[in-house]
Order: C-alpha cells, then sequence, then structure tokens
C-alpha cells in the first residue's frame, strides 16, 4: 500500500510534457487494477494483488530511498579506460589510506573497486570530508560507500521508478514509424509493438493505409523527472480490418507473455517476417515483379529487401535439410519443422553456424540477407511450404502446431486483467475517434 501512496503522493511533482489530469488518471487506473476485486471470484482466492508485470515488482520490492537530507557537495568522476578507483582517489586529492580501508570492507557481494569504463562514480563530500563514494549502475541502483567513525560500510540502495501509465491511439497512413511518432510514441515503443505481433503480423508486406493500434504502456520516473519507457500493458492492432489484441501477462512462474483475450499466447510455432523488422525499410512494397526479367509471375515466396549481412532467422524451431547453392536460388538454407512444414531461405550472402542435420531454434540466425543467384539486389526471398503447398501462415494457423495457452489455473487471473486492459484500450480508442469526428464535422 506504501508504494501505491507514494506513487499518488508523486502527483503533486511537476512532470514537463505530460498532463496532470491524465497521471491522476492514470494513478487511479493503477489503484482500480490492483484493489478491483476479481470478477466471480470465491472466498478461498487469497491473491491481494494481480502479477502486473512491473507493478507487481515495485509492490514486493522494498523501496530504498537514497538519502537527500544532507547536503553533499558531489564531485563526479566518469571512468576512463585504464581507471581504476585508485586513480579516481589521486584525482580526487584523496589520501590512499581511505582507499584501503575501503577495500577492506569491500565483501565479494558488496563490491566498489570493479569499475566499468563508462560509469559515473560520485564523490560525496560534507565539507572537505568525503563522507560517501557511490558507483552508479542506473539511476535506479547504486553501490555507495559510507564513511563513519568505525570506518567504510557498503550498501546496494535500490530505487524503484515511479510508474505511469499512458495511452496512445493512431491510425497508419504511410509507415507505422510515423503514426507512431503522431501518436507521441518513440521507436522503442513501436519496434516492442512489432515484436509482439511478430508472430500474427508481417509487419514488412501486411502493414495497410488505414490500420489502427491503441496502446497502454507505462513511463518511468524518479523524483518527477522522465526516466524511461515501461512496458506495454496490452495493445490492440487493427490489421487490414481484424483485430489483435494482447495483454502482458505474468504468470505463476513467473513467466511473461502477451495473451489474447482468451488467453492464448501471441508467440506462435512460426514468425511472420524471418528477419529483424528494424533493418528493413518500413515503406510499402507490394512488387510482385520478377526482379530480373521484370515480368509479373506468380510468386511462390516472400521478398524482403534487407541490406547484405542482416541476419537471417530460423522462423520456426527445425531441423536443417539443406544448407547450400540452390540454382536461381543462390545460397540456400531449407529448414524442415516436424512433418508438415518446410521453410526455404534464399540469394543469402552467407550462412550461419548451423549445419546440415542440426536442430535448430526459432529465432536463432541460420544466414544472412545477400543477393546470390537470380537477384539484382540483396533481398531474402522466404518460402513457409505446407503439406507441400506454399501458404501463407496466418491463413493456417488453425492447423500449425497450437501457441500455448494460460493454464485454467491462471486463467481467472488472466481475464480479470484482461477485461480492465481491454475496457482501457476500447475507451481511449472511441474517445480518440469521437475527438477526430468532432474536429472533422463542419458546423
Ligand atoms: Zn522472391
Amino acid at each position: 500500500m506504501r508504494n501505491l501512496i507514494n506513487r499518488l503522493d508523486a502527483i503533486r511533482h511537476p512532470f514537463p510534457g505530460i498532463q496532470v489530469l491524465g497521471l491522476i488518471s492514470s494513478a487511479l487506473f493503477i489503484t482500480s487494477l490492483i484493489l478491483w476485486p476479481a470478477v466471480g471470484e470465491t472466498g478461498d482466492q487469497s491473491d491481494q494483488t494481480m502479477p502486473i508485470p512491473a507493478l507487481a515488482k515495485t509492490l514486493e520490492t522494498n523501496q530504498k530511498l537514497a538519502p537527500q537530507a544532507e547536503p553533499f557537495v558531489i564531485r563526479a568522476e566518469r571512468v576512463q579506460a585504464g581507471d581504476s578507483l585508485s586513480r579516481l582517489f589521486i584525482r580526487q586529492h584523496l589520501k590512499p589510506q581511505l582507499l584501503h580501508a575501503l577495500t577492506q570492507a569491500e565483501q565479494s557481494n558488496r563490491r566498489i573497486s570493479r569499475l566499468n569504463v563508462g560509469q559515473t562514480i560520485e564523490f560525496r563530500y560534507s565539507g572537505e570530508t568525503l563522507v560517501e563514494l557511490a558507483v552508479i549502475q542506473s539511476p535506479f541502483q547504486q553501490t555507495v560507500a559510507t564513511h563513519a567513525e568505525g570506518g567504510w560500510s557498503i550498501e546496494q540502495r535500490q530505487r524503484d521508478p515511479e510508474i505511469y501509465i499512458e495511452h496512445a491511439h493512431t491510425t497508419i497512413d504511410s509507415s507505422l514509424f510515423i503514426a507512431g511518432a503522431r501518436a507521441g510514441l518513440p521507436d522503442k515503443v513501436i519496434m516492442e509493438l512489432a515484436d509482439i505481433y511478430g508472430h500474427v503480423i508481417d509487419f514488412v508486406h501486411e502493414i495497410r493505409k488505414g490500420d489502427q493500434f491503441t496502446v497502454i504502456f507505462e513511463k518511468h520516473y524518479l523524483d518527477g523527472e522522465f526516466i524511461e519507457y515501461g512496458n506495454i500493458l496490452a495493445t490492440e492492432f487493427v490489421n487490414s480490418g481484424e483485430s489483435f489484441l494482447a495483454v502482458r501477462y505474468t504468470d505463476g512462474q513467473g513467466d511473461t507473455g502477451y495473451y489474447d483475450e482468451k488467453g492464448v499466447s501471441l508467440r506462435k510455432a512460426f514468425l511472420r517476417a524471418p528477419l529483424n523488422f528494424r533493418r528493413i525499410s518500413s515503406n510499402f512494397s507490394h512488387s510482385r515483379k520478377h526482379p530480373v526479367t521484370g515480368v509479373p509471375r506468380p510468386h511462390r515466396g516472400t521478398d524482403y529487401a534487407a541490406p547484405t549481412g542482416t541476419p537471417v532467422y530460423a522462423s520456426g524451431d527445425g531441423k536443417i535439410v539443406h544448407r547450400g547453392a540452390k540454382g536461381g536460388y543462390g545460397k540456400t538454407v531449407v529448414m524442415k519443422h516436424g512433418t508438415t512444414v518446410t521453410t526455404l531461405y534464399a540469394h543469402l550472402s552467407r550462412y550461419g553456424k548451423f549445419r546440415i542435420g542440426q536442430q535448430v531454434k526459432q529465432g536463432e540466425t541460420i544466414g544472412y540477407v545477400g543477393s546470390t543467384g537470380l537477384s539484382t539486389g540483396p533481398h531474402l526471398h522466404y518460402e513457409f511450404i505446407f503439406n507441400g503447398v506454399h501458404r501463407n501462415p496466418r491463413t493456417i494457423l488453425d492447423k500449425l502446431p497450437k501457441a500455448k495457452t494460460l493454464p485454467q489455473t491462471e486463467i481467472k487471473r488472466f481475464e480479470h486483467l484482461a477485461e480492465l486492459l481491454i475496457a482501457s484500450l476500447n475507451a481511449q480508442r472511441n474517445n480518440a475517434e469521437l475527438a477526430f469526428q468532432t474536429i472533422n464535422t463542419p458546423e
């Protein structure tokens, strides 16, 4: 409860660029998520909190605030290559005996003398006396050595971010990133969105003008200052009129994933685009002309234009059955996934470390984009073959190996969380559409 109060308390901090009203509703939103009684729950349900990612962590971790009361004079050092603590002590004109006493206080789990290049070390003085030495690991984590009468003591100090929940809704005109930017979303959140849907939507070929997405995500603050974007809690992507919901959920085992409204994981047996979306131009491209002859032809695969050397991933778990030149395909890898699915990756510049006969996991690199064989420019030619026929895996998802579904023991808690988040997504989308209509309706 104390964390909740902290969070509500933090509303009074000035947050540049964010509406306070939004913050209040966000804080209430979190409160409602935590305190809301589960629908249809029986009395023997003992869970007091729901495992909302990050929130649960926040509730569990004992918040230990850095003592801000003492007005330290801080002289910060940035660790350069070749620096050691003794060098920093010399730069600070401190006595070597002080350092010796400090290293004596070190224990295996509380070390301070092992520095990394780029780290910030704060020397905190009271007048001319060094009272604290802090190794700053992150805005949320520091190792602090405190000097008192009895010598040095070393401790880890951890701070939890103040978490605020924000919404965004946008419609795609030309590219996912432009739409995201218009909604005030950084690329990091967009990439995460693409990762969440990486098994159901091909973000290179299937994104259409008019597609929409709504997203609920965290922002992390410390003392009223924005530090970083947190997790996406829930999102809806409407692609060619088809809605895909994703709710972030951490199960009793501590595994976190994204699930649809029925509790089915969005991680499917196959990736839609077998390479890193970040490396591909996000422009729409639906060319079906043969890259060499220029003649449109029935194309039995998908082409992804990408820079030479872009890693190509195994789209699913499986075995390498071919690795070598294959006529117009150039350097090619073929994989077998069980008895029904074969995938093919062509025009590679070179192969990954896996050889014929080896088992490979989904997402492992089996080759690199190139332009070998009948190809005018670097691209990946990818084929997905189901029972001997080229298919779009999106249309035969029910025939492919089933994705993980939350077990009965989890489903109630999941549905309770999903219901709230989906209601919030819907409200956000409806508000956005209402605002759009209001703006665009002539009086
Ligand atoms: Zn092709």
